[in-house]
């Protein structure tokens, strides 16, 4: 089997440090599968010139990249802090302003870009800067600013974040900046759009309705890192269904539910996403050290092969690949891991009692899957309109490579992120899987086994005018 196809996928964060044409282009080569543009940070015009430069870099490289908006929701920042810095001590009594006149001079009244005051109520914690300066609400000041007790000696910096984990923000997460950002988004060329904070399915097609009034193709993925989302097992499995797919968000998540649950909750969460078919990616400090260093941690490593085993389509990379040193060594180093992985221990089984494997999809999924692997097939070939047919297919952590082929460029840049797909886009005909297959065993893309002249390929497929699929073939090719 070719050890080239690495069958989970890696996201890499867009930001200062790969902010050029030459270093997106490298991120793709190194083996970044999709880019994240984070809209909490930078402006739509960094964003229209970063999606040009990353079609730009796929189609020299001959392969589809997914590109995904990732929305800020409610977030809370603080705003500019002078000489953005400010030390505080424990026992400080700091005063959040939302009033939009204010500007920080250096005391202990600061700026925050969301109105506290109508929400929050004394007692009630709050985290500042990825939980680095704890504090507790202690009164409500005015109609637009509310203090805080200091509970820990440290510092804040401009813009950086608040999590308010026991605060009640009520209904509807989109904020005006998000609506922007949809509209915005929907004319812009992203195949993926996340959504921050999301609390429920509501959320979710809420979403998701908006993206359809706009006319846009991207699928909508839920960021799982509040309380009230992994609240019970029920709500996040609503959260998965009515999503295209997930992120397991591990930064806020430790920050608002406690860093003990995470690892739980992303178990859960892989194994919900294969039951139901749906798009898991897993987010947060997986190479954190190779921000300053060119090595990972020991840590790190076991981390990444970890969210393999369980059989996560993606890993992904923020402050490494936006911020960091060594943004496309990370993205290398991560690929490594990945490739030893899954040449050296299967993806973990899970309970398939749910699975999608009830319907005709799923069903001809499970069936192709067992088959490639008893006939020992070289590779599974999709054809697909929607991409069901290959989302169904990977659901299945077949152990060798699905190459997909699509008439549709969308689905294919969205399939860029599922496990083990490499897609291709061709014009439809009723042999477009078969075709594909000997144009990829002839450039050398695709390897016969050793002392083999044939490739064996399971090809999976339907009729076009039919919805589903139907049709499982054993080809030579
Ligand atoms: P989120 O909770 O959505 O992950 P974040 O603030 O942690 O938000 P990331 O996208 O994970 O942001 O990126 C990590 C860091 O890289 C950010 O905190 C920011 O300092 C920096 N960064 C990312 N993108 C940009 C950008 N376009 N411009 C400036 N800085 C950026
Ligand atoms: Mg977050
Ligand atoms: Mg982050």
């Amino acid at each position: 089997m070719s050890k080239l196809f690495k069958r989970t996928k890696i996201l890499a964060t867009i930001g200062p440090a790969t902010n050029t044409p030459e270093l997106i282009e490298a991120a793709i080569m190194a083996g970044a599968n999709g880019c994240r543009l984070n809209c909490s940070h930078g402006s739509d015009a960094e964003r229209d010139e970063q999606i040009k430069w990353i079609r730009a870099a796929a189609e020299k490289k001959g392969r589809s990249v997914a590109i995904l908006q990732d929305l800020q929701g409610p977030k809370i920042r603080l705003g500019i802090l002078k000489d953005n810095h400010l030390d505080l001590h424990k026992g400080d009594e700091l005063i959040l302003e939302s009033h939009p006149d204010f500007e920080h001079t250096g005391g202990l009244t600061v700026p925050v870009q969301y109105n506290l005051a109508e929400k929050v109520k004394p007692g009630e914690p709050i985290s500042m800067f990825d939980g680095k300066v704890k504090a507790v609400v202690s009164e409500i000041v005015s109609a637009t600013a509310i203090k805080v007790e200091i509970k820990n000696d440290g510092f804040i910096m401009s813009k950086k974040g608040l999590n308010l984990p026991d605060t009640d923000f009520g209904g509807d997460i989109l904020t005006e900046k998000d609506l922007h950002d949809i509209e915005y988004g929907a004319s812009q060329d992203f195949d993926y759009v996340s959504l921050s904070f999301v609390q429920s399915a509501n959320d979710i097609e809420r979403l998701k309705q908006l993206l359809l009034s706009y006319g846009s193709t991207a699928k909508v993925i839920a960021k799982i890192e509040t309380k009230k989302a992994i609240a019970s097992d029920e709500n996040l499995e609503a959260i998965v269904k009515a999503a295209d797919g997930i992120m397991v968000a591990r930064g806020d998540m430790a920050v608002e539910a406690g860093a003990e649950v995470v690892p739980i909750v992303q178990r859960k969460l892989i194994a919900l996403c294969r039951t139901y078919g749906k798009l898991c990616i897993v987010a947060t400090q997986m190479l954190s050290s190779m921000v300053d260093s060119p090595e990972p941690t020991r840590a790190e490593v076991s981390d990444v092969a970890t969210a393999v085993i369980q059989g996560a389509d993606v890993v992904m990379l923020s402050d490494e690949t936006a911020n960091g040193s060594y943004p496309i060594e990370a993205i290398k180093e991560m690929k490594k891991v990945i490739l030893y992985t899954q040449n050296h221990s299967r993806v973990a089984a899970i309970s398939r009692e749910k699975s999608s494997a009830s319907n005709v999809y799923g069903a001809i999924s499970t069936a192709a899957a067992r088959l490639a692997e008893k006939i020992d097939a070289d590779v599974i070939i999709c054809q697909t309109a929607s991409g069901a047919t290959a989302m169904a297919m990977a659901a299945e952590r077949p152990n060798l490579p699905i190459v997909t082929v699509t008439a549709n460029e969308r689905v294919a840049n969205q399939l860029a992120l599922i496990y083990a797909n490499s897609a291709f886009v061709r014009p439809y005909s009723e042999e477009f899987g078969f075709e594909l297959a000997r144009e990829l065993k002839n450039s050398g893309y695709l390897k016969t086994k050793d002392g083999e002249k044939d490739l064996l390929a399971v090809i999976v497929s339907g009729d076009r005018d039919k919805v589903g699929t139907d049709t499982i073939r054993i080809r030579n090719v």
